[in-house]
C-alpha cells in the first residue's frame, strides 16, 4: 500500500492530533468532469473496499452556496476565501454547513453557475485541499473524487482513476439526476462551459494525473464501471489480513465447516462483505449460535468480539478466546477501555463483530439498538454489514442448552457507509442516532429476508418430498 506524502497538511485543533498523525494507507483517486460517474463509482467502491468516500466538489458547492447566500461577489478572492476559512463543513451522504443541512440546496443552477469561479482561487483550494488530507489521514485514507486528487491533493494515491465520457452522454446523465426533462438545453451548456472553465484555470486544472488509468464510461454500465475500476486495485494479496494466521484459519474453518454441515447453512449475498479494510459485521441475535454462524459469511479474516470479561477468571479459557478475537467487556458499566479496543481494531483495518441488540432477544422486530457500531463507524469511517440469522432461535433457543440440526439462512445486508464522518472529527448525536436507526431498519429486512428464505428452502424440501 502507497503512503501518502502531505507534507502542508493543515494542522488539526483539539484531541484529534495523535489520530490525525497516523499515516494515509490508502487512497483511491477519482477524477474528471462532470456527469463522468465519479460520484457512483467512489461509492461503490468504498463500499467493495469497506471505506469512506469524500466527494470533494460537494466542498467547493458549499462555499459557493455559502458565497451565494451573503451576497458575495465569487470573483473576490479575498472575500470568498474568508468565506470557505470559517465554514463548518461536515460533507458525507448530507452536506451539513454550520449545522444546517444543504444537500439538495448545493446541487441548483444557481450553485452549478458559480462554483467554478469559487474553486479558481488558489487560497480557497488550499483551504480545502487541507481539510481533504485531514479527512483521508482521520480515516486512513479512503476513495476520494474531485478535479484534481491524483494531481495535486493525493499524488501517491495507490490507484488513480480519471474517468471522461461523451459530453452528450454527461449532459444526459446530469439531466437524469437532476430529473429536468430535456438535456440539450441549459444543463448542456453548464457543464460545458463548467468543464472548459476548470480545465483551463491556473490553479489546479482538471488534468489527466499522472499515472491515473483512464476510463470511457459513455458506453458503459454502472455496475462495469465499477468492475473495470476493481480490476485496477491491487492484487488481494497485498491487502491480505496480517491477523488471519494459519491456527485462526484452521480452528475457524473447522468450527464453520461444522456448523455448515449440522445446520445446512446457506449465506446469501456474501459478496456484500467487504474484501479488506475495517468493517463491522452486526448480526441480528436470536441465539448462542449467531457468533458462529455470522461467521459462516466472512472468510479469510479474523473477527474480533467483545466477551463478559467473568471469561478471563479462568486464565486458560481467558487466553484460548483471546487468542480466537475476544476482548474483554464489563457489562454493566460503559466500559470505555473496551470501546477504544474496538475502535482500534477497525482503525487498524480489522472486523468488528458487534451485536447491537445487546442482548439475545426474541420474535421478528428489531428494537432498542445500542449505539456503539454507529458510533464507531462514524469515528473510524468503516463500514457496518447488517447480517440477519433465520433458524438460530430454533437450533438453540433462548434458555435452552441443547442443539437442534434445523436448517439455518444466513442473509448479508448491504453495508452501511459512515456517511456523516466530519472533516473536524466532530461527531454529532444525531449522526449516531440517525446511523442507529438506519442500521435498525436494514437489520428488521435482513432478518425478513432471511427467514422467507429460510422457509422457501423448508418449501420446496417439502415439495419434493411428496
Ligand atoms: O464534482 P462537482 O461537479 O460537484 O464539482 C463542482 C465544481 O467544484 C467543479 O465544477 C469544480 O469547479 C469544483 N471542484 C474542483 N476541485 C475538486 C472538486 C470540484 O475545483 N476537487
Amino acid at each position: 500500500m502507497t503512503e501518502g506524502t502531505d507534507a502542508q497538511d493543515a494542522v488539526p485543533a483539539d484531541g484529534e492530533r495523535a489520530r490525525r498523525a497516523r499515516p494515509i494507507s490508502f487512497v483511491v483517486a477519482i477524477d474528471g468532469p462532470a456527469g463522468s460517474g465519479k460520484s457512483t463509482l467512489a461509492s461503490g467502491l468504498a463500499a467493495y473496499l469497506g471505506c469512506a468516500h469524500l466527494d470533494t466538489g460537494a466542498m467547493y458547492r458549499a462555499v459557493a452556496l455559502a458565497v451565494l447566500q451573503r451576497g458575495i461577489d465569487p470573483t473576490d478572492a479575498r472575500a470568498v476565501t474568508a468565506v470557505a476559512e470559517g465554514l463548518d463543513l461536515d460533507v458525507g451522504e448530507r452536506v451539513i454547513v454550520d449545522g444546517e443541512d444543504v444537500t439538495a440546496a448545493i446541487r441548483t443552477p444557481e450553485v452549478d453557475a458559480c462554483v467554478s469561479h469559487v474553486a479558481a482561487h488558489t487560497d480557497v483550494r488550499s483551504t480545502l485541499v487541507g481539510r481533504q488530507r485531514s479527512w483521508a489521514r482521520a480515516q486512513r485514507g479512503g476513495v476520494v473524487e474531485g478535479r484534481d486528487i491524483g494531481s495535486v491533493v493525493f499524488p501517491d494515491a495507490a490507484v488513480k482513476i480519471f474517468l471522461t465520457a461523451e459530453e452528450s452522454e454527461r449532459a444526459r446523465r446530469r439531466a437524469a439526476e437532476r430529473r429536468v426533462a430535456a438535456p440539450a438545453g441549459d444543463v448542456a451548456a453548464t457543464l460545458a462551459r463548467r468543464d472548459a472553465f476548470d480545465s483551463s484555470r491556473s490553479a489546479s486544472p482538471l488534468v489527466v494525473p499522472r499515472g491515473a488509468v483512464v476510463l470511457d464510461t459513455s458506453e458503459m454500465s454502472a455496475p462495469e464501471v465499477l468492475a473495470a475500476a476493481i480490476a485496477l486495485l491491487p492484487a488481494p494479496e497485498s491487502r491480505k489480513d496480517p491477523e488471519y494466521t494459519f491456527g485462526y484459519a484452521f480452528l475457524r474453518n473447522l468450527a464453520v465447516g461444522l456448523a455448515r454441515a449440522v445446520f445446512r447453512v446457506r449465506v446469501h449475498h456474501a459478496e456484500r462483505v467487504p474484501q479488506s479494510g475495517g468493517f463491522i459485521v452486526a448480526p441480528v441475535h436470536r441465539s448462542n449460535l449467531d457468533f458462529l454462524l455470522a461467521g459462516t459469511a466472512v472468510r479469510h479474516r479474523k473477527m474480533w468480539f467483545m466477551a463478559k470479561e467473568e471469561v478471563w477468571k479462568s486464565r486458560r479459557l481467558g487466553k484460548f478466546v483471546e487468542a480466537h478475537g475476544a476482548f474483554p467487556v464489563h457489562r454493566n458499566i460503559p466500559d470505555r477501555v473496551a470501546l477504544r479496543r474496538a475502535e482500534e481494531v477497525v482503525d487498524n483495518a480489522g472486523v468488528l463483530i458487534l451485536f447491537p441488540e445487546g442482548t439475545r432477544r426474541e420474535g421478528p422486530m428489531v428494537e432498542d439498538l445500542h449505539e456503539g457500531a454507529a458510533y464507531l463507524s462514524l469515528r473510524s469511517g468503516v463500514p457496518i454489514i447488517p447480517v440477519g440469522i433465520a433458524g438460530s432461535d430454533r437450533a438453540m433457543a433462548k434458555g435452552s442448552k441443547f442443539i437442534r440440526p434445523v436448517r439455518v439462512d444466513v442473509v448479508v445486508g448491504e453495508a452501511i457507509l459512515a456517511r456523516s464522518v466530519s472533516p473536524s472529527g466532530r461527531i454529532p448525536r444525531s449522526a449516531v442516532r440517525a446511523m442507529t436507526e438506519e442500521l435498525r431498519v436494514a437489520l428488521e429486512a435482513v432478518y425478513a429476508e432471511a427467514r422467507t428464505c429460510r422457509r422457501s428452502r423448508s418449501h420446496v424440501r417439502r415439495m419434493t418430498r411428496k
